[in-house]
């Protein structure tokens, strides 16, 4: 007796999906635990975004604005655009759907990097298409891969820039380059959900390149520096023609009232944004230059996160060492379903919980 003679068939491509497993959240008996697996803010949100939050409490019986306004106005405003090619979505998770669901088909290939974010591959899959994996160089992404791999069948090319999970970042010029060798007929999308992070000058998030062109969208997220990932806030700046299309796709109501006001005052608040990059700077070289000292690999990053790649060595792999950090309360992220099997992702934490991953590890590269 067959499954698919009981039960209704999902269409093709839907079980071959591997549904995306987070970061893990607990550890068992211990008593303090630091959560440092899903690329969280230590620092929570802007006390005027969690202000904003509470007032909207008074408010749930009425839908949210559908347009999403005040956000959108609000970003317009910050990141001097125009709020008409702005579009929110819950979470930037929910707008790389939408984009699938809107350009890709059965017969559609989208272009996706070796280590690449996981949304991208089932979001694709999802729209009934193949996702197309090509190589990174040193776990960066290799523009020229990606060009060589275009064929008349690519109609979505994935970027995360900063990636994740390695941390490393291509240059604004390696991205006009990567545009340049695109058909216009493929939509490039740079998801630059860890932008704020990087301080690099030859580092840009695509502003300039989506006003620029008809076929390049940017997405963004308030859930990493802005401290809102509960919330579920993401965006995109794109051209009109792609706005358009996509809004016909959207759930009419698809921010929460309390999220659009949460998100507004967030990003108003820059200056809470600027102390979020300071302390992250800090750490990330402290973390680095610390683990890098016990012996550890690191991938060079640009974000709140390091990819801590462990020996090669029974008693010193990744998986003893996410074991033996998880019993002290500290939860990494493994990251073997992005193709690093022996490597941990650590997101930069608490001062006190940085000090801790760092005493901990150098306990543990120590043991015999
Ligand atoms: C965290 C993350 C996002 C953000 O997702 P949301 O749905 O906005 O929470 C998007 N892309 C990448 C690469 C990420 O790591």
């Amino acid at each position: 007796m067959s499954l698919a003679s009981k039960s209704p068939e999902p269409r093709p491509g839907i079980l071959d999906i591997a549904a995306y497993v987070p970061g893990k959240e607990h550890a068992p008996g211990v008593a303090k635990v630091h959560k440092l697996s899903s690329n969280e803010t230590p620092l929570g949100a802007s006390p005027k975004a969690i202000e904003a939050f509470q007032a909207m409490a008074f408010n749930l019986e009425r839908y949210p604005d559908g347009q999403a306004r005040a956000l959108r106005e609000a970003i317009g405003a910050v990141h001097g655009l125009n709020p008409a090619n702005i579009m929110c979505g819950n979470g930037s998770d929910e707008l790389l759907g939408l984009l699938c669901h809107t350009y890709l088909g059965p017969g559609d290939e989208g272009i996706i990097t070796e280590h690449g974010f996981l949304v991208y591959k089932i979001q694709i899959l999802a729209a009934g298409a193949t996702p197309v994996t090509v190589e990174e160089k040193d776990a960066r992404v290799d523009v020229d891969a990606i060009l060589s791999a275009v064929t008349e069948r690519t109609k979505m090319v994935f970027l995360a820039n900063p990636a994740n999970p390695t941390g490393t970042y291509i240059p604004v010029d390696e991205v006009r380059r990567l545009h340049a060798g695109l058909p216009e007929g493929v939509l490039l999308v740079l998801d630059a959900a860890y932008a704020e992070y990087v301080r690099r000058n030859d580092y840009a998030a695509g502003l300039e390149l989506v006003s620029a062109s008809r076929n390049v969208v940017m997405t963004r997220t308030f859930s990493k520096i802005y401290g809102l990932a509960g919330l579920r806030i993401g965006w995109m700046y794109a051209p009109p023609e792609v706005i358009d299309a996509v809004d016909r796709v959207r759930g009419p109501f698809n921010l929460s009232a309390p999220s659009i006001a949460a998100g507004a005052a967030a990003i108003r608040d820059q200056a809470f944004v600027a102390t979020a990059v300071d302390h992250n700077l800090t750490w990330l070289a402290r973390v680095a230059e610390a683990l890098e000292a016990i012996g550890l690999r690191i991938t060079p990053s640009v974000t709140n996160f390091v990819l801590i790649h462990f020996p090669d060595e029974a008693g010193k792999r990744a998986e003893e060492a996410d074991e033996f950090l998880t019993r002290r309360g500290y939860i990494l992220r493994a990251v073997r379903s992005y193709g690093f099997p022996n490597a941990l992702r650590m997101t930069i934490g608490s001062a006190e919980a940085n000090e801790g991953v760092i005493a901990a590890l150098t306990e543990f590269m120590g043991r015999k």
